[in-house]
C-alpha cells in the first residue's frame, strides 16, 4: 500500500475511528538530514545533529500534521466552514486541507485572519491560490487570534488554530517519526517556540511513544528576543522579530509548554534576530539545508546553548526545521550581498569577465 499520511500510519495513537473521513495530502514522513558542519561549529565533541525537514510537508510546514487531523475531525463533525488566525503557515495549511475536503466531495469554506504586513509572501500567496478567503487585519497575531476565538464560540465555524486539540494530536506524530527513524529518542530536541503548540505536541508524542523507563529527549525551546513571553514570564504587547512565524506575544499553549519544559528537564531561552539570521545562513551555506528564517531559531539556540556548556559531548540532537526555505524569499535576498535587479548583456565575453575566468589555453599545468 502506498503511503497515505500520518493518520493512516499512526491511527492507533490518534482520536480517529472508521467513521472519520481522513483528509490527507500525504503529509509527514519528512527526512532527518544530518548537519555535520553545524555540529562542528558547536565545538561539542562527538555531537550528532539532525535536522527534521518539516518544510517538505505538502503546504511547506509542520502545520500540515495538525491540519490533517483538525480538518478530518471537522468534517466528521459536519463543519462546513473553518477559520484560523495565522502568522502565515497555519493559513496555508488550512487553505490546502479545505481544498482537499472539497476535492473529496464535501462542502467546506476556509477563512484566514492574518496580521497585515507581517506574513511572508510565499505563505500569503498559498492561502490565496488554494482558495481560502484571506482577511488582513491591522493588528498583530494575538489580536487576530482573539477575533477567531470569539467568532468560533458564537457562530457555526470551526477553529483550526492549535487551541483545537486535534492540531496537537496530529503534530505529535513528528516525535513518532523521529523515534522510528533513530530507533530511540534523541538526547535533545531543539525547536522554535511561538504559540508553543509544537513543543507541547512533541513532548506529548515522546511520552506516548516511548515507555517511561526509556530515554526521552530534553525539550529545548527558543523564542526570538523581541517576542519572548515564556522566557520573560510576561505577555509582550508589541512582539517584534524578523522571525514572523514566532512573532507572538501571548502564546496559546503557554502552560502546556511550561509543563513540557519541566517534565522533560528542558530549557527555554531566547536568541536575537541576528543570531536567527546567522543560523539561517549557516544552514543553507555550510550544510546545504534549507528552511525559512523562523525555523532556524532552534539551530541558533543550539549554537547558543553549546557555548553555554548546556550540550554534553557525544549527544544526539534533533532540530525541528519547521518551514520551507521558499516561504520567505525576500529575507533570503536581503541576507546576501547581491542585487536582484542587476543584469548583464547576453554575451559570453561579458560573462567571462564577470566570472573572472581565465582561458584553459592560458593555464600551465
Ligand atoms: C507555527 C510556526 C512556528 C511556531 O510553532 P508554535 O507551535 O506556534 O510554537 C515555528 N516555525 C514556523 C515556520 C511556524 O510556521
Amino acid at each position: 500500500m502506498h503511503y497515505q499520511g500520518i493518520i493512516h500510519r499512526y491511527k492507533k495513537y490518534l482520536p480517529v475511528t472508521d467513521a472519520t473521513p481522513i483528509v490527507s495530502l500525504c503529509e509527514g514522513r519528512t527526512p532527518l538530514v544530518e548537519a555535520m558542519n553545524i555540529a562542528k561549529l558547536t565545538g561539542v565533541k562527538g555531537l550528532k545533529v539532525f535536522c527534521k525537514i518539516e518544510g517538505l510537508n505538502p503546504s511547506g510546514s509542520f502545520k500540515d500534521r495538525g491540519m490533517t487531523m483538525a480538518v478530518s475531525k471537522a468534517v466528521e463533525e459536519g463543519a462546513k466552514k473553518i477559520i484560523c488566525a495565522s502568522t502565515g503557515n497555519t493559513s496555508a495549511a488550512a487553505a490546502a486541507y479545505a481544498s482537499r475536503v472539497r476535492a473529496m466531495g464535501y462542502e467546506m469554506e476556509s477563512f484566514v485572519i492574518i496580521p497585515a504586513g507581517y506574513v511572508a509572501l510565499g505563505k500569503l500567496s498559498q492561502a490565496m491560490i488554494y482558495g481560502s478567503k484571506v482577511i488582513q487585519v491591522r493588528g498583530n497575531f494575538d489580536d487576530a487570534l482573539n477575533i477567531v476565538k470569539s467568532l468560533s464560540e458564537n457562530y457555526p465555524i470551526e477553529l483550526v488554530n492549535s487551541l483545537n486539540p486535534y492540531r496537537i494530536e496530529g503534530q505529535k506524530t513528528g516525535a513518532f517519526e523521529i523515534v522510528d527513524e533513530l530507533g530511540e529518542s534523541p538526547d535533545y530536541l531543539f525547536l522554535p517556540v511561538g504559540n508553543a503548540g509544537n513543543i507541547t505536541a512533541y513532548w506529548k508524542g515522546f511520552k506516548e511513544y516511548v515507555p517511561e523507563n526509556q530515554k526521552r529527549p530534553h525539550m529545548y525551546g527558543f523564542q526570538a528576543e523581541g517576542a519572548s513571553p515564556i522566557v520573560n514570564k510576561r505577555v509582550f504587547d508589541k512582539p517584534e522579530t524578523i522571525a514572523t512565524a514566532i512573532r507572538i506575544g501571548n502564546p496559546a499553549s503557554w502552560e502546556q509548554a511550561n509543563r513540557a519544559l519541566s517534565e522533560s528537564n528542558g530549557h527555554i531561552d531566547s536568541v536575537t534576530d541576528r543570531e536567527i539570521l546567522d543560523a539561517y545562513k549557516l544552514l543553507h551555506q555550510m550544510d546545504g539545508i534549507a528552511c525559512e528564517p523562523s525555523s532556524a531559531t532552534g539551530v541558533a539556540g543550539l549554537l547558543k546553548a553549546a557555548k553555554q556548556g548546556l550540550v554534553p559531548e557525544n549527544s544526539t540532537v534533533v532540530c525541528i526545521l519547521t518551514g520551507n526555505g521558499l516561504k520567505d524569499p525576500s529575507t533570503a535576498i536581503k541576507e546576501v550581498d547581491m542585487d536582484e535587479n542587476e543584469t548583464y548583456p547576453a554575451d559570453a565575453a561579458e560573462i567571462i569577465k564577470v566570472l573572472g575566468l581565465q582561458s584553459l589555453s592560458g593555464v600551465v599545468s
